[in-house]
């Protein structure tokens, strides 16, 4: 299953990119100063079309912990220090914290201090006020650590939080470890595009009912009805005002369950359409995997008590019910789909009318229900831990776009039997570099002997930005291939569809027949990184045929191809070491580097269904010196 979603395209080219409007001029206009402060200097935000106007502005950075307002972050974080006990560089250097890391705290705070809660010891006040007086310095710095070191904070709560643009500038590569940065790059990391949140601080609750809404108030917000969605929003709200009354913008949470529910409106809808059932069927790679999963493996399937979740056309519960389960229970979101593979059990008997037949048998198996997995409790007739097979295709681009994985997660802890089976009950992410053959440069090289390559050169700066979805051929795989993440689904968490990865890449040894050359040691460029994955129907469950359903570039295309991260320029890489004269930059043709060390996180986004990747690379050289590259973010929606 993957589908991008041209309605939600619309949605997003049509949302403004805000900016935080600062009204500094160099010579800084007091009363206009004053007037913003007034305005508590959030609410008022740019359009991309501003945005020009507002290059040369000096930002307001925002203290973590009140209103003070600076203009760049030294004394920002000496305030912090001298009045709230808390020392930014002191502990950065101390812990040696990395970009990430340093970003990952500052977010940290903000949400503990969104919550009227004590960074250091958690402790949580009565009021604003209350936390500034009881702020103190580090007392448990291991339990505090563990905390905040999660992707989640990678997500920031304010809107163009300017103190994450400003405090790697000054930084000096003291340790040479540090990735350089560059800070328009946040932009992608906030996602808060059309929440007002203000200078009002935004609940930490709230915010994480925001990151993961299909389990906290996404799941009423994502229910069919629209009287749901208000429920569930206003649930939320209440329950949070009482507590927080002045603080809580009650229109963000609107405006949030508003963009979930077009976003699944958007989602279902674009199933509705039997093009795209037609993309994922006429994949006889994926659905051969799943009809010898399902087929091949009686001893798991007859007899059994099955669930699909997300049956679209029905295609996986009539191959359970072929494959003799006894009771087939096919889960569909989309109302024009429930209504298609009823109609499709239907024809080909293996619906269950409801009816026995005189032998007491039914004539068929399958029931269709129409509505989201996650609404499955008012289904009063499923028992609660009583199906012994979980089944869904719910993999997206990149394997987690889409973000159906939670829902199968949801139904598995609310569904499943202790100790059913889950098909597929392994997913494993693959990384690897990739030349020049995987970017557009070659075709606008020559096109009918004319050379457009400032074509290919703008994509390149584009695609270093937005991943791009397409086949790679496995001849431009230029490094080794190596595992980014396992899932286990039988085990995992839903959280850990969010994770960081370190892995290493090496050039890929040159046969005989690629190297051109034949003694000279061949360099080649690596132009990005490529992620595909693999889904496993393992002997844990298929002991008698376990099977893997691959999207690798090494085996026959699907139609999630590959995911592909290109790097802004390429870096030269050598299996053999290159020595040269003159000491040069690593992953330069004079020095090409022997490996890269590349770091990649993956997180879901705020924005429903969409995820965000970063990417970070060092290039080591033959001598072991070691180069970083800006690091780079990408949104796949
Ligand atoms: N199982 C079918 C369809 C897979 S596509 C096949 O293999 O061909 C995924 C389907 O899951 C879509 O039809 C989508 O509408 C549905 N879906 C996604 N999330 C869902 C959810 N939370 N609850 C119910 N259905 C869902």
């Amino acid at each position: 299953m993957a589908t991008h979603h041209d309605e939600e395209e619309e949605l997003n080219d049509l949302k403004m990119k805000h900016k935080l409007h600062d009204t500094e001029d160099e010579d800084g206009e007091e009363e206009e100063e004053e007037e913003e402060e007034e305005d508590q200097n959030w609410n008022d935000w740019k359009t991309d079309g501003e945005e020009e106007e507002l290059e040369g502005s000096k930002a307001q950075l925002l203290c973590l912990f009140c209103d003070s307002v600076y203009s760049s972050c030294s004394p920002l974080f000496e305030h912090c220090a001298s009045a709230h006990h808390f020392d930014f560089n002191a502990i950065k250097k101390t812990h040696g914290l990395d970009f990430y890391k340093c970003l990952k705290l500052i977010n940290y705070v903000r949400y503990q201090v969104a919550e009227n809660r004590c960074w250091s010891c958690g402790m949580t006040c009565q009021s604003l006020r209350d936390l500034q007086n009881h702020l103190h310095g580090v007392v448990n710095f291991e339990g505090s650590m563990l905390q905040w070191d999660n992707d989640r904070y990678l997500n920031p709560i304010l809107q163009d939080d300017a103190l994450l643009y400003s405090f790697a500038e000054d930084e000096e590569d003291e340790d040479g470890d540090n990735m350089s940065f560059d800070p328009k790059e946040l932009v992608n990391w906030n996602q808060f595009e059309q929440i007002s949140i203000g200078d009002e601080i935004c609940s930490d609750r709230y915010v994480s009912q925001l990151m993961t809404p299909c389990e906290n108030v996404g799941k009423e917000v994502a229910s069919a009805s629209d009287s749901g969605i208000r429920a569930g929003v206003e649930d939320a709200v209440s329950s949070f005002r009482n507590e927080n009354d002045e603080q809580f913008n009650v229109s963000s949470a609107k405006i949030v369950a508003n963009q979930i529910r077009d976003i699944n409106k958007s989602y279902f809808g674009s199933y509705s359409s039997f093009g795209i059932h037609r993309e994922m069927i006429s994949d006889k790679v994926r659905t051969d995997a799943y009809r010898q999963a399902i087929l091949e493996n009686p001893s798991l399937i007859r007899g059994a008590v099955v669930m699909d979740v997300g049956c679209g056309t029905g295609i996986l519960s009539l191959f359970a019910a072929q494959g003799g389960a006894s009771r087939v229970i096919a889960v569909e979101a989309s109302e024009k789909m429930a209504a298609v593979a009823t109609q499709i059990a239907k024809d080909n008997s293996l619906l269950r009318s409801g009816f026995p037949r005189s032998s007491g048998q039914h004539d068929g198996v399958i029931e269709v229900v129409q509505g989201m997995v996650e609404d499955l409790d008012n289904a009063t007739h499923i028992q609660p831990h009583s199906v012994d097979v979980l089944l869904s295709e719910w993999m997206g681009y990149c394997l987690l776009y889409e973000s159906m994985l939670s829902s199968v997660l949801l139904a598995r802890d609310r569904w499943l039997k202790p100790g059913g089976a889950i098909l597929p009950d392994t997913a494993t992410m693959f990384v690897a570099g990739f030349g020049k053959g995987g970017t557009s440069i070659p075709f606008w090289e020559n096109v009918y002997g004319i050379n457009m390559s400032c074509i290919g050169l703008e994509e390149v700066e584009d695609a270093a930005r937005n991943p791009i979805v397409d086949v790679i051929d496995s001849c431009d795989i230029i490094t080794t291939t190596q595992v980014l993440q396992t899932f286990d689904l039988v085990t995992m968490r839903s959280d850990q569809m969010d994770f960081t990865a370190k892995v290493d890449l090496e050039p890929k040894l040159v046969t005989p027949m690629n190297n051109s050359t034949g003694s000279e040691p061949e360099i080649t460029w690596c132009h990005g990184l490529v992620l595909w994955f693999e889904t496993g129907f393992t002997e844990r469950f298929c002991s008698d045929m376990p099977t893997i359903l691959s999207t690798s570039p090494y085996n026959p295309k699907t139609h999630w191809s590959q995911t592909i991260l290109t790097f802004r320029e390429p870096i030269a890489m050598a299996l053999v070491k290159v020595t040269s004269e003159k000491p040069a930059a690593v992953g330069t043709d004079a020095c090409p580097a022997v490996n890269l060390q590349s770091r990649i996180s993956i997180v879901r986004a705020v924005q429903h269904r969409s995820i965000e990747i970063s990417m970070e690379i060092s290039g080591i050289g033959p001598d072991g010196r070691k180069r970083n590259w800006p690091a780079q973010l990408f949104t796949l929606n």
